[in-house]
Parts: structure tokens; C-alpha cells; sequence
């Protein structure tokens, strides 16, 4: 089956002006202006009121927290007291509540142009041991590709950590179970639909011992390591008093400055910090909505990619950025980076974070990009609403003017949202399932 998206409005990538030819899985043409298709096509997909991009690559997020978004604990705190007061609360999370966050989360991504996430889960409470498995479901479920990241936390609030003492695990649980959900899920081979990376959720949540040993057995299994870091200034104050070294050297001295790390946030590096992390290839998730929420400060991303970096777009969880809305953090990001950087950073720069960037992030190169060979992962959004009307540029139109649903999303070649819906979802019944799980968070 060759289908053709052809004559988009607008499309992001080179060469491919007059659309691109889907067959199975991947992109196998490119459509260049003024040609036609190379081979006979079984179908047509009349793009001309579509603006064409690869999918989205979420690369952070925390699922179990729409649960509890908008919520009035943490309103009016920095980020340290917004932890401590809202652990207790995600603490109440048990499986049938994860499964159903992380499904309305995915299709929140799914429905705002996104194919790709990764979720950053760090809560284990009891009867929550399988939160991997569950998440695995999901996404199998929805057809979203994803890489699902073990977390770990091994201070509670009884060894003077934030979390309470029923969402931590001792490392060795955290070890066997990293172990057990990478053999199980974890696919590496290009094209892959799942994949697994570690990630305590912070260096300072867990004993460091576990910081070696996780980049050890991520070695062995082939996985990424991922963890929170520097998002607020205290960090380094923190990493000092707990570990004796600034964050940087701390990353060394366990084996974590290495290309098999992303990190979260890195909002306050020095301008040495940010050669050696773009020279040893540490991908960068920039979360602007949530570094604007509480208040942390500007990720300097240029300065970043100029080292070598890759750097990417995440909607964190949905108690510091309420909406899981893969677009919206495109404009997230080009707002805020204007205001670090100036005219110089364009809608196409955000575009590549929330798109390749994010891709390499996740240590991939089959995703993120409209190219023969590639994964058919695509979004198209469409310009008729009245916020568009007289946009000049479409592919700029996106971020600029505020799209925030796309039209039609493809994962590895299958329609997953037509016409603005998720295919095979009830969305109704979700949601009210949903909202009533949630009122025990209140
Ligand atoms: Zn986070």
C-alpha cells in the first residue's frame, strides 16, 4: 500500500513540496515541486489544506499528574515546597489511576500533533510496583511510540528527602526492576515502538551508588539515562552539600557525562558547564512552560546547541504545565527563548527542538524528520480557524499564532487522529472516568 499526502499547504522538510509517499511503515519518496510520483501510488491523500510535519517528540512529562493539575497545593510555591506539598497527594496514585492518566495524557499528545513521548515516572507506592507495565499497555493500546523511563526515588521525607516514605524503594528493588522492564520491553533496533531508559529523579533523590550502577547496566542493556537537573539555582547548592561536587562533576564522577544522557530543565549551567555537557553529547530537554510556572528561570538552548547538545521539547507533568500539549510547547519555547536570545530564535528553530531535537534526546534518528527512509510519524494541522486567517507563513503560522489541535496524526504509517479525533476512542467516557478518578487528589 504507497499512499500519497500530497500538495501540502506547507511542509517541513526539503524537497518534499509537492507531499511525500507513505508505504508501510516509513516515508519511501519525497515529492519535489513541479514532479510526480516516481511509482504508481494505491492512494491519495489530498493535503492542500494541511500544513505537514514530522510528529512531535515529547521528551519529559510526568503522565500520573493529570490527576491533579490546576491544583490549589501548589499555586503559590517555589519548587521545593510545590514537591513537598504535592507528593502526598500523587502518593494516593494506584494502577486502574496511572492507567487511566497516562491514557488521557497520550491522547492529549496524540491530538496536539505529538507521536513520540517519553514519561519520566518516579512514583512507587504499593500496589503501583507495575507502573512500567502499565504505561507499556497504554501507549501499545494507542499506538503511540514511546520510551517509558524507570524512575527512582530512595530519600523520603524520613531520611530528610521530600517525597513521603511510601513512594521510595531501596536501589536494590530499583536495579532489578530497571533490569526487568528493559528485557521485557525494550526494543532498540531502528523503527522501534518502545523503548526503556532509567532515571532517579534526581542526584539528589537517590543514594549515589545507584547513579553508577544504573549507567552500568544501561550500558550492558543498551538503554538512556535520563534524570531532573538544575532547573531551580539551589541545585548546585544542593549537589555541594549532598555529594560534595558541583553538578557537572557530579555527572562525572558517577559515568553520566556521556552521550546516553538527557537531561531535564538545565536552566542554570555556567558557560563551562555547558561546553562540557554539549562536548560529552548530554541531550537537553527544555520544559519552558514549567521553568516559566515556577518561576526557574530560561534555559539557555542556543548556548547549548552551539556546544554540541541536542536539544529538545517537553510538556513536563501536568501540575507545572497543566496541559500535555506538544504545540503549545512549541510556542512556549519560542516565546521564552526570545526573551533570552532576541530576534534570532524563529519558529523554525522551536519546530526543530520539538521535532529532530527531541529525537536525537531520545537517541534516535529514524524520528523527527520528513525524510526517504524515515518513520512515517506526521502531523498535519489545518489553518481555517479564525486565529490563522491572513497568516502569511503557515509553517511559522503553527507556533506563532497558536495551533493546539492537529487534524491528522500518523504513527508508523496508521492513522491514529482523523479529523481531530483519536480513532477507536471514546473520548467522552474517558474523560469522565478520568475526572472521577481524580477527585480523590482534591
Ligand atoms: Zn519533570
Amino acid at each position: 500500500m504507497r499512499l500519497w499526502i500530497k500538495d501540502p499547504l506547507a511542509v517541513l522538510g526539503e524537497g518534499a513540496e509537492r507531499g511525500i509517499v507513505v508505504e508501510g511503515t516509513r516515508i519511501v519518496e519525497l515529492v519535489g515541486r513541479g514532479a510526480a510520483t516516481a511509482t504508481p501510488v494505491d492512494a491519495t491523500f489530498e493535503a492542500g489544506d494541511h500544513v505537514l510535519l514530522p510528529g512531535l517528540v515529547n521528551a519529559h512529562h510526568h503522565f500520573y499528574q493529570t490527576l491533579a493539575r490546576a491544583h490549589p497545593a501548589g499555586m503559590r510555591l517555589d519548587l521545593v515546597p510545590w514537591l513537598v506539598a504535592l507528593y502526598p497527594i500523587w502518593a494516593r496514585t494506584n494502577a486502574r489511576d496511572l492507567r487511566l492518566a497516562t491514557r488521557v495524557a497520550l491522547v492529549e499528545l496524540l491530538l496536539s500533533g505529538c507521536t513520540t513521548a517519553a514519561d519520566h515516572h518516579n512514583l512507587f507506592p504499593p500496589g503501583l510496583e507495575n507502573a512500567i507495565d502499565i504505561e507499556v499497555e497504554e501507549a501499545r493500546a494507542l499506538g503511540m511510540r514511546m520510551t517509558v523511563t524507570r524512575g527512582a526515588m530512595s530519600f523520603s521525607t524520613k531520611d530528610g528527602g521530600l517525597p513521603p516514605e511510601n513512594v521510595v524503594q531501596d536501589d536494590e528493588i530499583v536495579l532489578a526492576d530497571c533490569e526487568r522492564v528493559a528485557r521485557l520491553y525494550h526494543n532498540p533496533a531502528p523503527g522501534s515502538m518502545m523503548r526503556i531508559a532509567f532515571a532517579p529523579c534526581s542526584p539528589f533523590a537517590v543514594h549515589k551508588p545507584l547513579m553508577p550502577a544504573l549507567a552500568e547496566l544501561a550500558a550492558r542493556l543498551d538503554v538512556r539515562l535520563h534524570t531532573h537537573l538544575c532547573q531551580v539555582e539551589d541545585e548546585e547548592r544542593f549537589c555541594v552539600a549532598a555529594h560534595g561536587l558541583r553538578p557537572v562533576d557530579f555527572l562525572d564522577s558517577v559515568g553520566w557525562l556521556s552521550a546516553r544522557v538527557w537531561l531535564a530543565h538545565a536552566v542554570h549551567f555556567n558557560g563551562e558547564d555547558i561546553a562540557r555537557l554539549g562536548a560529552a553529547g548530554v541531550g537537553i530537554c527544555h520544559l519552558a512552560a514549567a521553568d516559566m510556572w515556577l518561576a526557574a528561570g530560561i534555559c539557555p538552548v542556543h548556548d547549548f546547541e552551539a556546544a554540541g547538545a541536542p536539544v529538545g521539547l517537553g510538556v513536563d507533568g501536568a501540575s507545572s504545565n497543566d496541559s500535555s500539549n506538544m504545540m503549545e510547547a512549541v510556542r512556549h519555547s519560542l516565546l521564552l527563548q526570545r526573551l533570552r536570545y532576541g530576534p534570532r530564535v524563529t519558529p523554525r528553530d522551536a519546530l526543530r527542538w520539538a521535532t529532530e531535537g527531541g529525537a536525537k534526546c531520545l537517541g534516535r534518528d529514524d524520528i523527527g524528520i520528513i525524510a526517504v527512509g524515515a518513520e512515517a510519524d506526521l502531523a498535519l494541522f489545518r489553518l481555517d480557524a479564525p486565529r490563522f486567517s491572513g497568516a502569511q507563513d503557515p509553517i511559522a503560522a503553527l507556533a506563532l499564532c497558536g495551533a493546539h489541535r492537529a487534524d491528522r496524526v500518523m504513527v508508523k504509517g496508521e492513522w491514529r487522529v482523523i479529523d481531530g479525533a483519536v480513532v477507536g476512542l471514546d473520548l467522552a467516557a474517558l474523560l469522565a472516568e478520568h475526572a472521577q478518578a481524580a477527585r480523590k487528589f482534591a
